[in-house]
């Protein structure tokens, strides 16, 4: 099994600060890889990144719920969307982004759709480079 890094991460790095194995990494271009990325074939389901995520954007992957019900207010980050937002990462840097949406209260989203990009972006995307 891995961990997966759903839509509703906002690319704010606090995960990759406490993976003992070094296998989050930020998709870059984010225009095309909009979220960070976990390698299936190296995380070894510690679970330290989870409780790290300020928006609880990363689940085992057999928990990746497929109608993740919206609090309201947050924002759905996948290629596709094209509302804006502009935030601040774990370091303070600037974060903004244009494949967003805003979810309401009560919205049901499939986040069973991020699993597959998550694997892409290391088996034909560009993986551990879109880091240097
Ligand atoms: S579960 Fe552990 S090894 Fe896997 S990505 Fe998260 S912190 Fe890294
Ligand atoms: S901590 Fe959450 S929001 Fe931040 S980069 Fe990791 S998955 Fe994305």
């Amino acid at each position: 099994m891995t961990h997966i890094i759903t839509g509703l991460c906002l690319r704010d790095g606090s995960c990759v600060e406490v993976c003992p194995v070094e296998c989050i990494v930020p998709g870059k271009p984010a225009a095309e890889w909009p979220t960070y990325y976990i390698d299936p074939d190296t995380c070894i389901d510690c679970g330290a990144c989870v409780a790290e995520c300020p928006f609880g954007a990363i689940f085992t992957e057999d928990d990746v719920p497929s109608a993740y019900s919206a609090k309201g207010g947050e924002s759905l980050n996948r290629l596709g969307l094209d509302g804006h937002y502009e935030g601040t990462n774990c370091d303070g840097d600037p974060v903004e982004l244009d494949t967003v949406r805003q979810l309401q209260a009560g919205e049901l989203v499939d986040l069973t759709e991020d699993i597959q990009k998550n694997g892409e972006f290391f088996q034909s995307g560009p993986g551990y480079d879109a880091a240097d």
